[in-house]
């Protein structure tokens, strides 16, 4: 019985859990029309539960992490060293910047009381008594109303000293990035909360959940995965762990970007929808008078995968083909495929587009972005931004496709954090994948750029 704003109602073959509240008519973010709709019930119950109970919960529901790499949520809590003695903190990142992700960022704007309301449950489960949302700089309007929220929580007794009387309290604060991708790397992001330049730390041994935030246990958790929380707590884990698929539980957004009839936000149960059905049926199939060519599935670091490829799935007697239409949505069958679920964002590229034009911006983005920490990093997307310069120029040489793969596995496993590989997979897949193509936009007229040549010019 629901209403949402006319030609925003969510597709038959959506299941909103946590986007139930997103251009609903009617809604507003303040904490009065949330309470209205039962928000902070679910707060209400877990503040009576062990903290370990809902640790329990959340382990049950096989939530895994939906900034992107997917892991489980309640592993990751379980992570806090027993014997510890230090302060626990909880970081909301909400520095969303991959690019073709673009949910958080609703979720700041349109329901800031279900990420409230979900980090408290989290505060309360990990034995955390401050709280951070970080938040990136691109999201100045988000930023306000995630505060208001806050302080009309505090209000409430629902965040501050002694929530609901129970003699737990929990300070969030609001931190600003400063307009940096590598601010989204949850190391990166907590040298910038303690005032330093973000430069990722080396994990092992720095994995927050034992030495993170003023080398005190933190756990760090995507916008998308501390809302679940509240959902978990109120359906039960076990219930949570029905929608969705065998390790690939409960739902999850999926921001559809580029070459379809209809782009968008889509929440799905995890891996009931196949790519077929995502780009055909719910987001309407090609533009007219085009064809699908590739898909770029979970973020801009993910590996490209072609619309005729066919994947080899299993291992031995179990192994079976699986066509690129129909891939699982999840995380599992997507990192069968040889790419990863990542944070959701799914590229969409039609046969107008030239792959030379897609690696040049990539490139260029990450070579951007790179934090300089690393050589093979910071040295090498500038030679890979140098390299598809020249092929989208026309003035690549045949061989400087080969340099350019070369440099790509240079940097892939070489470096400090996973920007490496995040900005060495797209290339290597774009190449393995369409070498034809982008070999047929070189001359052998064109003189190969030397190894000098790059550093001079990168
Ligand atoms: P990761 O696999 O290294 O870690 C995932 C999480 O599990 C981290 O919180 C990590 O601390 C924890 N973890 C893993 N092993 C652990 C252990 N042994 N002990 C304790 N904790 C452990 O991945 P990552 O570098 O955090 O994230 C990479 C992903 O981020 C990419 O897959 C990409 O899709 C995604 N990403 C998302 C955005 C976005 O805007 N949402 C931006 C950039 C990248
Ligand atoms: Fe910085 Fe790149 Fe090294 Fe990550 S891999 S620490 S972004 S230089």
């Amino acid at each position: 019985d629901i209403k949402y704003l006319p030609g925003k109602e969510p597709h038959p073959s959506e299941h909103r859990l946590i986007f139930k509240n997103i251009d609903r008519e009617g809604w507003d973010t303040s904490i009065d029309t949330y309470i209205a709709d039962g928000g902070y019930e679910q707060l209400k119950k877990a503040i009576t539960m062990e903290p370990s109970a809902i640790t329990n919960e959340v382990k049950a529901s096989g939530l895994r992490g939906r900034g992107g790499a997917g892991f489980p949520t309640g592993v990751k809590w379980g992570f806090i060293p027993p014997n510890n003695t230090k302060p626990v903190y909880l970081i909301c990142n909400a520095d969303e910047s991959e690019p073709g992700t673009f949910k958080d960022r609703y979720i700041l704007h349109q329901d800031p009381h279900q990420l409230i309301e979900g980090m408290v449950i989290s505060a309360f489960a990990v034995g955390a008594k401050v709280a951070f949302i970080y938040i990136r700089e691109e999201f100045p309007e988000a930023a306000l109303t995630i505060e208001r929220a806050i302080e009309e929580a505090r209000a409430k007794s629902l965040v501050g000293k002694d929530i609901l009387g129970s003699g737990f309290d929990l300070e969030i604060w609001v931190h600003r990035g400063a307009a940096a991708y590598i601010c989204g790397e949850e190391t990166g992001l907590i040298e910038s909360l303690e005032g330093k330049r973000p430069y990722p730390r080396i994990k092992p041994p720095y994995f927050p959940a034992a030495l993170g935030l003023y080398m005190a246990p933190t756990i760090v958790n995507n916008v998308e995965s501390l809302c679940h929380v509240k959902h978990i707590i109120e359906m039960g884990g076990a219930e949570y762990a029905k929608l969705g698929v065998e390790r690939n539980t409960g739902t999850r957004i999926l921001c559809v970007s580029g070459d379809v009839k209809n782009p968008g936000y889509y929440e799905v149960q995890v891996g009931k929808v196949t790519m077929g059905e995502l780009l055909n049926d719910i987001c309407g199939g090609p533009k007219d008078g085009r064809s699908f060519k590739a898909v770029i599935p979970g973020g801009s670091s993910s590996k490209i995968l072609r619309c005729e490829e066919v994947f080899k799935i299993g291992k031995g007697e179990d192994a079976k083909d699986l066509a690129f239409w129909d891939i699982q949505m999840d995380f599992d069958t997507l990192a069968a495929c040889g790419t990863m679920a990542g944070s959701g964002g799914v590229i969409v590229l039609d046969d107008s587009r030239k792959m030379s034009w897609v690696l040049n911006n990539i490139n260029h983005f990450y070579a951007h972005e790179s934090c300089g920490q690393c050589t093979p990093c910071r040295e090498g997307n500038g030679w890979m931004k140098k390299i598809s310069d020249r092929i989208v120029n026309g003035l690549a040489a045949p061989e400087d496709i080969q340099t350019l793969e070369d440099v790509a596995y240079q940097i892939d496993g070489k470096t400090i954090c996973a920007f490496g590989e995040a900005s060495s997979w797209p290339v290597e897949a774009i190449i393995s994948k369409f070498r034809d193509e982008l070999t047929a936009e070189t001359s052998e007229d064109n003189q190969r750029l030397s190894k000098e040549q790059l550093q001079r010019e990168a």
